[in-house]
């Protein structure tokens, strides 16, 4: 046994049908080895193949087993951050539902915490085995502008099989798409993080939810991590500073002006034209930008004293206790054919 503590895993699931059998027989044999007092929270992002009956199977045959179904499809950092809400464990996995996470990674995860004292143990995937240009690529780049921006250096933000202690996960809140970031969100509350190499697998069933434009996407959250971890509780730096700039560079071009014209009696309007635009130019948004300051202080009061908003929606929560004879019957519609795709 690797800890006595109980042991939350929480998996995503947006149609992944396949895999779900499978994924859960992987669990359960390198659990085996973790803790008896483990469960396992399949969080279903409203897939619309036949992934919601095969977790209710699994629902049915074992009581550890939870489904949490979202109204609608949500994205994977809505379905994760739900799970997380809902584990009860002190450690909390999260992997994805598609196989290319190897549960057998999950011992050494946690051992790592274990005997780092470390709050994220953070998967590496070192061999990576997706096409280089169109994913390993754009995920280096990504890696190295996170690990610089943010000041947490890791080599593989994008995997998403790590291990958390839930007190420090519970302190972060998730938005967007920003699962990726949680190492880095959560070093704002001194998380430590250790990095440690895990398998990675090639899908075998089911489709990628991904394209391209993701890699635009992460860039932009970048921006918006970046700006949160450094000014998140003092907006109006961020937006004071070059509006004070601004408006001290404007006013003094003005005095400027106002003394030519008043002493030299040159006609700057005619003279200095261009100046005296830029002048104003520059203290108009000089004051904008202050004000954008200030209403940031607001919103940020707004933010860390208003009430627990979630950025999920739940339909229901699925335990074997609390399930109906309608549920029960989805549950045991027979299981779709599984077979090896190079057969
Ligand atoms: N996923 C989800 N909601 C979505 C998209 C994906 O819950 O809107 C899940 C998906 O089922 C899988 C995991 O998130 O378990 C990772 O998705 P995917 O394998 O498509 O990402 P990739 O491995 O291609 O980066
Ligand atoms: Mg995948």
């Amino acid at each position: 046994m690797i800890t006595r503590e109980r042991v939350s895993l929480v998996v995503p699931i947006y149609n992944e049908e396949q895999n779900i059998p499978l994924l859960f027989e992987e669990i359960v044999v390198a659990m085996a080895d973790v803790t008896p007092d483990y469960e396992l929270i399949l969080v279903d992002d409203r897939s619309t193949d036949g992934s919601f009956g095969q977790m209710l199977r699994l629902v049915r045959r074992d009581p550890r087993v939870t489904c949490i179904r979202l109204r609608r499809n949500q994205g994977q950092t809505a379905a994760l951050s739900a799970g997380f809400d809902h584990a009860s464990g002190t450690y909390i996995i999260a992997m994805d539902g598609d196989l290319q996470n190897d549960p057998a990674d999950i011992p050494p995860l946690l051992r790592a915490l274990q005997e780092t004292g470390s709050d994220i143990a953070s998967g590496w995937r070192r061999h990576r085995r997706e096409p280089f240009f169109r994913r390993r690529l754009p995920s280096r780049i990504a890696n190295w502008m996170i690990s610089r921006l943010s000041g947490v250096k890791l080599h593989d933000y994008g995997a998403t099989l790590k291990a958390y202690r839930r007190s420090l996960l519970n302190q972060v809140r998730l938005y967007g798409d920003h699962h990726r970031f949680i190492p880095a969100l959560a070093a704002r509350y001194g998380a430590r993080v250790v990095e440690v190499p895990i398998n990675d697998r090639r899908r075998r069933f089911g489709r990628s939810k991904y394209n391209l434009t993701r890699a635009f996407r992460v860039i932009i959250d970048l921006i918006t991590i970046r700006f949160l971890l450094r000014y998140l509780t003092r907006p109006v730096h961020f937006f004071g500073i070059p509006g004070l700039l601004a408006f001290l560079t404007g006013g003094a071009i003005g005095v400027f002006l106002l003394l030519k014209k008043i002493i030299l009696a040159v006609d700057v309007f005619t003279k200095h034209g261009p100046l005296m635009l830029l002048s104003v130019l520059l203290i108009i948004a000089g004051i904008q930008l202050i004000c954008f300051g200030l209403l940031g202080e607001l919103l940020t009061r707004i933010y860390f004293e208003g009430g627990n908003r979630t950025i999920y929606t739940i339909d229901r929560v699925y335990g074997q206790a609390d399930m109906s004879d309608e549920d029960l019957a989805i549950g045991s519609a027979p299981a779709p054919e599984v077979s090896p795709p190079d057969a």
